[in-house]
């Protein structure tokens, strides 16, 4: 059984995978982010400048008091970094998605982010000391880049506790009342605690987000190939890979429709191996499987691609020729009866010689039957050729039935009924 410690190790390994993972992407949602909502900062930046610049005026003194000088210059240097930064994350994130080069600078870019935002929140907060003990816009900034900016909590940790340490000695500059710099100090650790911890969580969440979304594709496309696997072992025969029966007498019966509707010749060919069973008795079923194969594969490769080739069970197989003679579909059967003399079945030194007989049946243009009509004309034609000395091609008619009468012609005569009702 493992340890408390194995399981923490275990845990922390998978958190440290999970975390490198997702790094490369939750950049680039950063970078998104900050893309999307810099515009907005740069006219909160620029209100802010405007506002300073109409209601900062010393009105004794004529000028701007040096405080409301302070503040303008903090926020228009803000405003280049925000057209800067913003415009880097936008080309960086277009770029980092098609080149890993531009990953590495996707996380530069990051960083440079957040530290400049960091700096200028301290940078605000020690300029309000001019004016008032507030640091409002302080924790309002630290808390945007929080949430923002999406790293591991080693990385927040590092950042805050960094930004930490520089608040520290820099509120000092212009606070000197040791009460008020230590009631300051204190609020700047607690909103930077509060910050690490909204910047953990944010991350962690994002983590899952991304992992639950991973995993899900992952299972959607497992589900695509297995629906893909199901409908091939449906519609397909497994060992040599043709249709099988179903899947046959379903294309058949469309072609025997099409052929009905637009006129035209239809055969089909029944092939049946002669004396198979010797060879499984001889050299064994796998052995007859792989004839099976060999003859399934021979028969595919050797007719059209608009024919249907089929498995009907065992040593038997179908074939559906679309707008095919007779005299063509015994050719046909023919020429397969010759390849399959010819295909000689190896096992060890010894040559297997392989023969097979056919029995076609067929329509001519515009004749019509149903499909169990045509099968058992060739079936009939295949005990035929059996019954004759094997390895032979033989033909049958099928019993024919009437045509139905075309879609149209059917609607008009209903039509003639009704009005003489
Ligand atoms: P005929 O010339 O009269 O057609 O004789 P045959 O031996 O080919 O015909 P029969 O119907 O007596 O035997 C068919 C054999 O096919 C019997 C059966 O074991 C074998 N068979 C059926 N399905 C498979 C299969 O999937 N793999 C293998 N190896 N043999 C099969
Ligand atoms: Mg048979
Ligand atoms: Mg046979």
């Amino acid at each position: 059984m493992p340890s408390y410690l194995d399981t923490a190790k275990h845990w922390r390994r998978r958190t440290r995978r999970q975390n490198k993972v997702v790094q490369a992407e939750a950049t680039l949602e950063t970078l998104r982010r900050f893309r999307n909502i810099s515009p907005l900062l740069l006219l909160i930046n620029v209100v802010y400048i405007l506002a300073f610049w109409l209601f900062g005026w010393d009105v004794e003194a004529g000028f701007l008091a040096p405080h409301t000088i302070a503040i303008i210059q903090i926020h228009s240097v803000m405003v280049l970094c925000n057209l800067a930064l913003g415009a880097l994350s936008h080309l960086i994130y277009r770029r980092a998605a098609l080149a890993a080069v531009y990953k590495i600078y996707a996380s530069l870019l990051q960083i440079l982010i957040c530290v400049s935002y960091l700096l200028f929140a301290i940078r605000l907060a020690v300029v309000d000391q001019m004016l008032a003990t507030d640091i409002t816009s302080f924790v309002l900034i630290c808390l945007l880049v929080s949430m923002l900016s999406l790293m591991t909590p080693s990385k927040n940790i590092v950042l805050f506790a960094l930004a930490y340490l520089l608040y520290f000695f820099s509120i000092a500059s212009y606070q000197e009342v040791p009460e008020i710099l230590f009631r300051l100090r204190g609020n700047g650790r607690n909103v930077l605690l509060m910050c690490t911890v909204v910047s953990i969580i944010v991350w962690r969440q994002y983590r899952e987000s991304i992992i639950l979304k991973r995993e899900i594709l992952h299972a959607h496309r497992a589900l695509a190939r297995k629906q893909i696997e199901l409908e091939f072992l449906a519609t397909h025969d497994p060992l040599t890979e043709l249709y099988n029966r179903r899947e046959f007498m379903r294309l058949a019966e469309m072609e025997l429709a099409r052929a009905r509707r637009f006129p035209s010749p239809t055969h089909i060919i029944i092939v049946d191996l002669d004396h198979f069973k010797s060879i499984n008795d001889n050299y064994g079923h796998p052995q007859g499987d792989v004839v099976l194969k060999k003859i399934a594969h021979l028969l595919n490769i050797s007719v059209r691609e608009t024919d249907v080739v089929a498995r009907l069970g065992g040593e038997e197989f179908i074939i559906f020729l679309p707008e095919t003679a007779q005299t063509d579909a015994c050719a046909v059967a023919e020429k397969l009866r010759k390849l399959i003399v010819l295909e000689n079945f190896q096992v060890g030194e010894k040559l297997v010689p392989l023969r097979a007989s056919f029995g076609v049946s067929g329509l001519q243009a515009g004749q019509s039957t149903t499909l169990d009509n045509l099968y058992l004309a060739a079936d009939q034609a295949l005990y035929q050729a059996k019954q004759t000395g094997r390895n032979r091609v033989n033909y049958a008619a099928p019993g024919l039935v009437a045509s139905p009468a075309p879609l149209s012609l059917r609607s008009k005569a209903g039509d003639t009924d009704d009005t003489t009702d």
